[in-house]
């Protein structure tokens, strides 16, 4: 018997990579394609898996992990279309109608819960029960899963978007964010890095007070993160996470701020195997999609 195939879409705010593979996670084919709007990107991510499709064999099932927000409820009418996202064309764009095509089954989910479920099945939150996963790049995202399940409420969580405390005498920047100015991302991503300082915290040469500040705002959500939902596992990816020394800070601040109230044998003194970083790297959100994919076989 032949595989039954998977279509594996890892959405991105820049790029969309896109991927066919075998129910065991290898690669086929994979490509990227600018995200730009849906009426460039969606063409070319039909054109490419009605290729592979020509040269591998038919898909039985997709698997989306997504940049959002987007509904990821499959009882909503909506479920797979893009909602309140301010990326200009996005909003009201449904991969159903990009995808319909193929006759395949569908599972949309969040990038980071695509991503989380990638490191829960292979990387570095294999054997967690509960499990975040952090991306802190162009924006910050949270997912949170319990035995490999997403947690979501009416819809996906946001906790990016928390609020943090902000000492206007330290860092007297505004915040970026349209709709809170100085949130979680507004203060903490990438874009909020560059607008204060002009430069990525890497090309800074990372000057350790302004690793220690990013790393206090970042470890704020770790701190609720633990509050309010215990998991067994922090993971912080993204291309800010990439900066050297800052998920050691990551950590410092971390414990700092948990002032010792939580009291687990999960919480490791400096907390090295608590706070981790991707271990698939840069492959846990094609991974985590073709892992979506997989459900959406079954
Ligand atoms: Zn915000």
């Amino acid at each position: 018997m032949t595989d039954r195939l998977i279509g594996a879409i890892e959405a991105g705010g820049t790029k969309f990579v896109v991927a066919l593979a075998r129910p065991d996670g290898t690669i086929l084919a994979e490509a990227r394609i600018p995200t730009e709007t849906p009426a460039t990107c969606f063409p070319a991510m039909a054109q490419f898996f009605r290729a592979a499709e020509a040269e591998h064999g038919k898909i039985a099932a997709f698997g989306v992990a997504s940049f959002g927000p987007i509904d990821i409820d499959p009882a909503s009418p909506a479920y797979g279309t893009f909602t309140t996202t301010p990326k200009p064309g996005w909003a009201g764009a449904r991969f159903q109608d990009a995808l319909g095509e193929f006759g395949a089954r569908i599972v949309v989910d969040t990038d980071v819960n695509g991503a989380a479920l990638g490191e829960w099945e292979r990387g570095a939150g294999h054997g967690c029960t509960t499990l975040a996963y952090t991306t802190v790049g162009t924006g910050v995202g949270v997912g949170v899963l319990r035995d490999g399940k997403s947690l979501m409420g009416f819809s996906h969580y946001e906790g990016g978007h928390i609020g943090v405390a902000h000492d206007k005498t330290a860092d007297p920047y505004a915040g970026f964010c349209p709709f809170h100015g100085d949130c979680l991302e507004g203060l903490a991503a990438g874009p909020a890095i560059k607008a204060r300082w002009g430069q990525s915290l890497s090309e800074a040469g990372s000057p350790p007070e302004r690793i220690a500040l990013i790393a206090d705002y970042i470890a704020q959500l770790a701190v609720n993160l633990v509050l309010l939902h215990m998991p067994d596992r922090l993971i912080f990816g993204g291309g800010v996470m990439k900066t050297s020394g800052l998920v050691e800070a990551l950590r410092a601040a971390t414990e700092r701020r948990l002032a010792g109230y939580i009291k687990a044998p999960q919480l490791d003194p400096g907390l090295v195997k608590y706070i981790v970083t991707p271990g698939l790297g840069d492959e846990a959100g094609i991974t985590g999609a073709i892992a979506l994919g997989r459900r959406a076989l079954s």
